[in-house]
């Protein structure tokens, strides 16, 4: 029944705000690709290239299957033996740490979550008309890294723990039928960024330890 409640909750907002919802909509979709793809390639090809000191588009290049198996099943957790499968295999980094920071990365890191939640927080305020002073959306950072550490890797789970921010900022949760429209395309995005993070910190971490194997990076695979 979720495509009908989605429709009710989404029929009372544009009754009240008007089609004009469409296009904001539209570029919160926008605001949140892009803030997910600059972190996906910007900040973890620096991470790579300061930490590891290794080649970020050969690292894309060997985690790109990967990549579309978390964009095809929305769930860090359903694609953790692939992720464990990559790290080891093709980029080189020792079983008994991957074997540790994959899992553990599926389950904590979700940097993509937190990027949507910090969002979609200032856009459902913004469009029932809330202003926020500057301590709340302090507050909005600190949940969304908190809340997106407890959400649990499968998908929409992050939608669903969306609900503690708003409620904690003082925002109506039925809002979040706002958002729910573009939701599943930004879930498939944020899965896939969060797994390539998971990859990312696990060749920082092999390295760090002297477990990573340049020559197996190097390697076609
Ligand atoms: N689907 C995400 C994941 O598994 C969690 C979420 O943001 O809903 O990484």
């Amino acid at each position: 029944i979720a495509p009908y409640g989605v429709f009710c909750l989404m029929s009372v907002l544009f009754a009240e705000k008007g089609l004009t919802v469409l296009g904001d909509l539209s570029f919160y979709f926008f605001i949140v690709v892009s803030a997910l793809l600059l972190h996906g390639f910007l900040t973890y090809s620096l991470l790579l290239i300061l930490f590891v000191k290794v080649n970020p588009f050969k690292f894309y290049n060997k985690i790109k299957s990967l990549m579309l198996f978390a964009f095809s099943t929305s769930s860090s957790n359903a694609t953790i033996p692939v992720t464990l499968r990559t790290v080891v295999d093709n980029i080189g980094v020792n079983r008994k740490i991957a074997s540790f920071t994959v899992p553990l990365g599926a389950t904590i890191n979700m940097d993509g979550t937190a990027i949507m939640q910090g969002l979609a927080t200032m856009f459902i305020a913004s469009t029932v008309g809330v202003d926020l002073t500057l301590v709340q959306y302090g507050q909005i950072v600190m949940l969304a890294i908190v809340t997106s550490i407890g959400t649990a890797a499968v998908p929409s789970a992050g939608t669903v723990t969306l609900a503690l921010i708003l409620g904690s900022v003082g925002l109506p949760l039925d809002a979040i039928g706002l958002i729910l429209a573009v939701d599943r395309i930004l879930d498939m995005i944020r899965t896939a960024i969060n797994v390539c993070g998971d990859a990312a910190v696990s060749c920082i971490v092999g390295k760090s330890e002297g477990e990573f194997n340049q020559e197996v990076f190097d390697s076609k695979n």
